[in-house]
């Protein structure tokens, strides 16, 4: 009996299994449920950007297909693709590219309560075409056993005598440096911001050459006393496993520069949907994703970098230096001058 009973029970719930993934099937077709996935073309190429994707697609069923390359590479892509693009979300470093890719009509208004909230006007787009996920400060670091923190005050201080061939950075055609100059001549004028290139060329211990690491590691070397970098290198030069970038980042302290007036130079990497998402819905959700307090504590951590959520603490390292007045500069006046930035830096002889 008991066997019997065991058999029907078996049977049935082979027919009901059967019978409910016809079901599924036919509602599936009957809807024509939107692809339960986003694209997303990536400068960022962390491990815990991966993470990140990982616990989005485990939230919300939505799947994450990345595909990295350098910034300038995916603006080019998505130029090329057009309408045909399948790119949803475009995330990049520094705000001049993000301004570039909506100057070329690549991205899309996004009307989200939710990034209107967590995200301040300064560091989002005017039209909302992009919005930014972490922030990077443009600072002075100088070398501990040479320089006092009292020795430093503004980048408008770096053109003074005392610093004749002691200044390191690097080369004009970083977008760095192009914004940090943009920012300049945003705040003094353009014919301010000349002279200050001028003088800064002619502080400098070398032409300039190599990354912003490696200006930290001429300091550690005695080429020079000071040098500009963004200040997630520190925390990866600290947190390397070559104990050359360790011994160099403990060499060197951070400043804050401009802190009796408008603040220390601020970038971002940020994201903005693709002006023909073909997943616009999902794209949007992945960007409130990031910007959620539970993200921002893994995105920024990730890279020593500040997050944008202010409900979000930096990591022990970026609060260690402290907390910094932030110049409030709107970001889309970084591309806005950047060109004027780049011929400037030319007339001024910086390599
Ligand atoms: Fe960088």
């Amino acid at each position: 009996m008991k066997k019997a009973y065991l058999i029907l029970a078996i049977i049935f719930s082979f027919t009901a299994c059967k019978s409910d993934k016809k079901n599924q099937s036919e509602s599936k077709e009957d809807n024509k449920p939107e692809t339960q996935e986003v694209n997303v073309y990536t400068h960022r190429h962390y491990p815990a950007d991966q993470e990140l994707f990982a616990s989005f697609e485990k939230q919300t069923g939505i799947k994450v297909n990345v595909v990295n390359a350098k910034a300038d590479e995916l603006i080019q892509k998505m130029t090329e693709e057009g309408e045909q693009s399948p790119a949803d979300v475009l995330i990049t470093v520094d705000a001049g590219r993000l301004v570039r890719a909506k100057d070329k009509g690549l991205l899309q208004t996004v009307d989200s309560e939710a990034l209107n909230k967590i995200i301040p006007a300064n560091l989002r787009d005017e039209n909302n075409q992009w919005f930014a996920l972490t922030k990077r400060a443009r600072v002075i670091v100088y070398a501990k056993d040479r320089v006092k923190s009292e020795d430093l005050s503004s980048y408008e201080d770096l053109t003074s005598d005392k610093w004749k061939g002691k200044i390191l950075v690097r080369s004009s055609n970083n977008i760095y440096n192009q914004s940090l100059l943009a920012s300049i001549i945003a705040n003094n004028g353009e014919d301010e911001a000349k002279v200050w290139a001028e003088k800064v060329v002619a502080n400098m211990a070398r032409t300039p050459k190599g990354n912003d690491r490696d200006q930290v590691k001429a300091v550690v070397a005695g080429e020079g006393d000071i040098a500009i970098v963004n200040t997630y290198y520190i925390g990866k030069l600290l947190n390397s496993k070559n104990p050359e970038e360790v011994k160099a980042g403990n060499g060197v302290s951070v400043f804050f520069p401009n802190q009796e007036g408008r603040g220390t130079h601020i970038n971002v990497s940020g994201a903005g949907v693709a002006k023909y998402a073909p997943n616009k819905t999902n794209a949007i959700k992945f960007i409130e994703f990031l910007a959620s307090k539970e993200a921002q504590e893994v995105f920024a951590k990730a890279n020593y970098e500040y997050p944008v959520n202010k409900d979000v603490t930096p990591s022990e390292l970026l609060s260690s230096w402290g907390e910094f007045k932030e110049d409030l500069l709107a970001l889309s006046v970084l591309g806005k001058n950047n060109k004027k930035a780049v011929i400037t830096f030319d007339v001024a002889g910086w390599k």
